[in-house]
């Protein structure tokens, strides 16, 4: 989500003639995309900023923007001016605070421009290359996950119109797009009046022209049946999915707020491995939640396992200021944290070279991104011999692997 805002004030100062730098000492202007997910991220940005400030800011511009610029006062569904504040006064090296929501106000507010807003929505090209394009779906989140800042910072959920999201990607596919990513919290909840996500990935389906789908966040709750049927069964569907699943025991599900049980992962994982074998899972887990015991994780452990899970994104646990869970107390060693971490990543490094091992000398469709590097039908990333020529897919026999991708 963070590299789909970062594209779009990309876009904005782009038509605008700004040129990027990647030295942020030679910029005039410096753009904080942050993350408030753990309060590592934010300390982060902080050092940075009182590591650089004498001596490096001068006359600089520093806009902060992402979740760590905003809290919402729930009650009257708007920006806390009072965080704004407390964040200015702790960070004087700030210059501007900027609601990534209002990021089209860009222009009036660094003053490079006073005519007409300009259309924001534009394509979200990934950074990279123009084949791989991340396109949002909504705002914010209303899910109030115990642990997650998400509904605090980014405020409550808006779902996009689906017209919009669909002239994004027909423009982006018109533009020889290839891999259309949807993005959002709770990707699989979009709704817009009558229509559901289902209605959503088949409009973007019929889209004409040779290109895949895939779509992150899911969360289990929303996983519905029709939506197995259709990821594996309709060829535009890349075949994997990303399912965060955060723990394998109940008990913690619960205190999570989840709203689903261990089981409902394993069914949904067993169903779509019945349609297709192939078909890579991946999942986000909190280790170390609050109460979180040996026979908790290591039910986190066997539901990995038991999933053939590939890679899982995760997160030691970090209390969030109003959060319900910073109501709980945090005992969990920093210690047992970094060790069930260590524990679950080696746990997953094993399934997913067992599994790349599985596709030896076997065919399966790459879609090249430059001459050498591409992209699978399954989302591994694929490095090959030979040159190719980027934005075709390939059917290419899979002659090596490592723990990050296969080799062709
Ligand atoms: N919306 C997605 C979902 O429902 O899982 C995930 C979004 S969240 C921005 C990304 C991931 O960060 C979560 O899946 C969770 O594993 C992790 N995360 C969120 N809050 C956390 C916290 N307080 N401590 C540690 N990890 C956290
Ligand atoms: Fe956070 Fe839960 Fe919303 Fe995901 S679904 S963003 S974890 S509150």
């Amino acid at each position: 989500m963070n590299t789909a805002d970062g594209n779009s004030i990309r876009n904005i100062l782009n038509s605008y003639s700004l040129t990027e730098t990647k030295d942020w000492r030679k910029a005039d202007i410096i753009f904080l995309v942050t993350c408030s997910i753990r309060q590592q991220a934010e300390d982060k940005v902080s050092g940075w900023g009182i590591k650089s400030q004498n001596k490096d800011f001068n006359d600089k511009t520093v806009i902060l923007t992402g979740c760590m610029a905003q809290r919402y006062d729930r009650e009257n569904n708007q920006i806390s001016e009072k965080y704004k504040k407390t964040l200015l006064r702790k960070h004087p090296w700030i210059t501007h605070i900027i609601n990534i929501k209002e990021i089209d106000q860009l222009p009036k507010i660094l003053n490079i421009d006073d005519s007409d807003q300009i259309n924001t929505q534009s394509i979200n090209y990934d950074i990279n290359n123009k084949y791989q394009g991340l396109f949002s779906t909504s705002h914010g989140c209303d899910n109030f996950c115990s642990y997650c800042i998400v509904p605090y910072a980014r405020g409550e959920l808006i779902n996009l119109p689906k017209k919009q999201i669909l002239e994004n990607i027909n423009n982006f596919i018109s533009n020889d797009g290839k891999i259309v990513t949807l993005l959002g919290q709770n990707v699989n909840s979009w709704e817009d009046e009558s229509r559901n996500f289902i209605d959503l990935l088949k409009e973007v389906e019929k889209i004409d022209g040779e290109f895949w789908i895939n779509f992150l966040s899911s969360h289990p709750k929303d996983f519905s049946n029709e939506l197995i049927d259709l990821i594996t069964t309709h060829e535009k569907f890349l075949k994997h999915c990303n399912i965060a699943v955060q723990s394998g025991s109940d008990r913690i599900l619960n205190l999570m707020n989840r709203r689903y049980k261990a089981q409902t992962f394993i069914d949904i994982c067993d169903q779509i491995k019945a349609k297709d074998p192939l078909f890579r899972i991946t999942t986000d887990a909190i280790v170390g939640f609050p109460t979180e015991t040996d026979d908790d994780f290591n039910k986190t452990i066997n539901l990995v396992k038991k999933c053939e899970v590939e890679m899982v994104y995760i997160g030691k646990y970090s209390q969030r200021k109003g959060t319900v869970a910073s109501k709980m107390t945090d005992n969990v060693s920093l210690s047992i944290k970094k060790k069930r971490e260590k524990i679950l990543r080696e746990c997953v490094n094993e399934i997913r070279e067992r599994k790349h091992k599985q596709l030896l000398n076997k065919s399966i469709p790459v879609l090249m991104i430059e001459p050498n590097k591409g992209i699978s039908y399954y989302n591994h990333e694929v490095i090959t011999e030979k040159k190719y020529k980027p934005g075709k897919i390939y059917n290419l026999e899979v002659n090596g692997y490592s723990r990050s991708g296969l080799k062709c």
